[in-house]
């Protein structure tokens, strides 16, 4: 069935290439002037009174997926898993050095790669030297990304001694087909078994890590994921769409190109999954994402406290996350800093006793006001231009005009103005990515950022 979205789809719109915005400016606007004596002074200036949350990068897997463009480098070897372990050692000793007495961690993130490459001693080891650094505020929550296939009861129980609170599972798509077309072989009975083992650990909330628009999916393949998933009974989902950039991440070459739908039938793919989540009692959160009512995720939402970084969304109200490890990125007061990206790179920086931030953002001019634009939009659809003003003065929430706008006559009849409020449709909601743009100082029209749709 084809509606008015799949219409503007084949009108070409989805086929601009926009960022994520997980943060903004966007990566591609990040320079090699601002690093690491930017990150030193930052750290060092932090409030004690806030918290902060920690993202800690573990960029090692056993198996290297087709799909994946994330920063990662295969290994079967544990030897470089332990000199980069070494590496956090010396990056934390740095930290903790800079940071203010005091100061405490809210949240903590463990991704990759693939953290569960650990081993439970190494898992011991990383957690502890984290807590020693940044100790944790009493109400901290703790994540993991786990990968089915490279977990055991072992590192299960050793991540739960270190206080994981929530596990979010890789998964993609069950059907053997897609599995084979991306590279990524997975049986449900492996991610049964691990969800049964995070469950009797008692870990609080399970996630999910699904992906739309991968080759050979079709609708009746999502709707059968998802009720086996479901029959898992996850807490929260992430529905992410396959971003196709083989000129950034070389293995996705070996992905079958004539495989992977069209914009329309990912919208339709994007809109079979979530009314199938819906029905099950979901609530969708921002564009890609469902989790049930109860949910701290769906609380956020109801109240307008959701937040989006480079975890995706969240109700994680920290100013200030620190990145650990290759390729992590640091938001500050001031701005971005973004650590070595190649892992080799990033040794050699904390080795000769420096911060290992390579490239990044100082926060200027109206960066702050047209990040938190952005933000609405991409979490709650609506740009309140009263709390814009209200945050960062009436001049300066007015310097948006021309891009409220340019942004409601581009988008009209899903875009509109009441209110005070700048809001997109229900039906226009698949155009969120193409409204935030509009806000982009920043955007670098020759990045190849990934596909809108
Ligand atoms: S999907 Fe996970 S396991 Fe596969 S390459 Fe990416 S990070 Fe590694």
């Amino acid at each position: 069935m084809e509606d008015d979205i799949s219409a503007l789809a084949r009108h070409g719109l989805f086929e601009a290439r926009l960022p994520r915005y997980t943060s903004y400016p966007p990566a591609t606007a990040f320079t090699d002037g601002v690093a690491a004596a930017f990150q030193a002074e930052s750290l060092a200036a932090l409030d004690p009174a806030e918290p902060v949350s920690v993202y800690v990068h573990v960029p090692f897997c056993e198996r290297l997926c087709w799909f994946c463009a994330c920063r990662t480098q295969g290994t079967r070897s544990l030897a470089p898993v332990e000199a980069y372990l070494d590496a956090l050692e010396a990056e934390l000793a740095l930290v903790r050095r800079l940071l203010p007495e005091g100061v405490r961690m809210r949240h903590l993130h463990w991704g990759g790669g693939t953290p569960t490459i650990l081993t439970p001693a190494m898992i011991d080891r990383l957690a502890g030297l984290v807590r020693a650094a940044i100790p944790p505020a009493g109400n901290w929550d703790f994540s993991v990304e786990i990968d089915p296939m490279m977990v055991d009861g072992e590192r299960i129980a050793a991540l739960s001694a270190a206080g994981m609170t929530r596990a979010s599972i890789g998964i993609q798509d069950f059907a053997p087909e897609v599995q084979a077309a991306i590279g990524r072989i997975q049986p449900f009975e492996a991610t049964r078994l691990a969800v049964e083992a995070l469950r009797g650990a008692g870990i609080a909330s399970v996630n999910a890590d699904l992906v739309y628009g991968l080759p050979h999916q079709t609708q009746a393949r999502i709707e059968a994921t998802l009720d086996r998933l479901l029959s898992l009974a996850p807490d929260r989902l992430a529905l992410y769409g396959y971003a196709h950039v083989p000129h950034f991440s070389r293995r996705q070459k070996l992905i079958d190109e004539t495989a992977l739908p069209g914009d329309i039938e990912r919208l339709l793919l994007f809109r079979a999954a979530a009314s199938r989540l819906t029905a099950a009692g979901f609530r969708q959160i921002g564009i890609d994402h469902f989790a049930r009512p109860e949910d701290p995720l769906s609380r956020a939402a109801a109240n307008g406290r959701l937040r989006r970084n480079f975890q995706g969304y969240t109700d994680d109200g920290c100013a200030t996350l620190i990145g650990l490890g290759a390729s992590a990125i640091s938001r500050l007061p001031g701005g971005y800093v973004q650590n070595a990206a190649a892992t080799a790179a990033y040794r050699d920086r904390i080795a000769s006793g420096r911060l290992a931030g390579a490239r990044g953002h100082r926060f200027r001019g109206e960066d702050r006001l047209r990040a938190r634009a952005i933000e609405m939009m991409m979490c709650d659809f609506a740009i309140d231009t009263g709390a814009l003003a209200a945050c960062f003065g009436e001049e300066a929430a007015l310097s948006l005009e021309p891009d409220h706008h340019r942004a409601l006559a581009r988008f009209a009849p899903y875009l509109t103005r009441s209110e005070g409020f700048i809001r997109l449709s229900p039906e226009g909601r698949p155009l969120a990515r193409l409204v935030a743009a509009e806000y982009d100082a920043w955007r670098d029209l020759k990045a190849r950022y990934s596909k809108a749709s």
